[in-house]
């Protein structure tokens, strides 16, 4: 769909994949109005494709153009969107259990512009890839953290609480030498004290001691995940104590467990976190973290409808 600002947002159409144009001076390559989503469809154990919580999505996506001066899509042209690109595509959804179709709303200031100004014109567009695990090894495979300590992802009063295109390529510097190392990924500290966790590369994370469960506060600075949120939820409903405070990188190494959670990680069990050189192994080699089970099964099981959604998440699209 393209937004124009005599005609706001126009009627949207199915297309097949394949590139878009537009020209050299698009607002979007010179000066970065670009922000996007990460979704999953998939199939569920009622033989139907479902996709989970579009409107936490929509939310973010509005905030994240408010944020970026970018006209927002509204919530129901969104979830509309979504719905109508996965009923296109139903041939592509994996079968229960095989992968999901991942999903990419993109919103993009493709108009024209020189001088440091917003586009004049708009793109929003979504396509659709399949699927499997995100981290090698699969799904219930452990990974190994190292903490960041040269850069940080986001800093207050930025970019970081918006999925910007742009706060992306800062990570690669880190990912790429964390995965040389033999590490999965990194964790990013606070940038003013360089004390408290603040998130993955691409998903958020979870400290867990006892049956209390810690995940650092939205100030900003983190993703606001919609799969942090549903576990926020899903812990709380299990009789965990869940806090959304500020956990310290020496609190974390002395956790019982942590675990991360994102759309495409879904729930991950993290096996080691490397801090300074000190490596503090969590979980038996190549074995998942209790808690970390418990939510990843509670949750793939309300996703794949092989559970009651008494929470309301799950969307059928056919
Ligand atoms: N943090 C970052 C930086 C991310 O890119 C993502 C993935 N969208 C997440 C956290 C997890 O968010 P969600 O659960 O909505 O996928």
């Amino acid at each position: 769909s393209e937004w124009t600002p005599d005609k706001g947002w126009g009627q949207g159409k199915l297309v097949p994949y394949g590139p878009i144009t537009i020209m050299p001076s698009a607002q979007v390559l010179n000066y970065g109005q670009g922000i996007f989503e990460g979704m999953k469809a998939q199939e569920s154990a009622k033989g139907r494709v479902v996709v989970f919580r579009p409107d936490q999505n929509a939310a973010r996506f509005k905030a994240g153009a408010a944020r970026m001066s970018m006209p927002t899509v509204p919530e129901e042209q969104f979830v509309e969107a979504v719905k109508s690109t996965v009923a296109a595509n139903l041939d592509y959804v994996p079968p229960i259990g095989k992968g999901s179709l991942y999903l990419r709303p993109l919103l993009l200031g493709t108009g024209p512009i020189l001088g440091l100004g917003p586009a004049p014109s708009y793109t929003f567009t979504i396509f659709a890839a399949a699927v499997g695990a995100y981290f090698k090894g699969g799904q219930l495979t452990p990974i190994d953290l190292i903490v960041e300590e040269r850069f940080h992802r986001a800093a207050p009063g930025g970019m970081g609480g918006t999925k910007a295109a742009g706060n992306y390529s800062p990570v690669l510097v880190t990912q790429l030498e964390a995965k040389k190392n033999g590490f999965s990924d990194v964790v990013y500290l606070d940038a003013k004290t360089d004390t408290y966790l603040e998130e993955v590369s691409s998903c958020n994370i979870f400290v867990v001691k006892g049956r209390t469960i810690k995940t650092p506060p939205l100030q900003g600075t983190i993703l606001p995940g919609v799969t942090r949120r549903s576990i926020v939820e899903l812990a709380r409903s299990r009789g965990y104590e869940v806090r959304e405070e500020p956990v310290s990188v020496h609190e974390a190494m002395e956790a019982d467990e942590l675990f991360t959670t994102g759309t495409a990680v879904v729930v991950s069990s993290v096996g080691s976190m490397t801090y300074r050189g000190q490596r503090r192994q969590y979980t038996e080699p190549g074995q998942a973290g209790k808690v970390a089970l418990e939510m990843y099964s509670n949750l793939t099981d309300i996703q794949t409808e092989r559970a009651d959604d008494n929470f309301g998440w799950v969307v059928p699209i056919n």
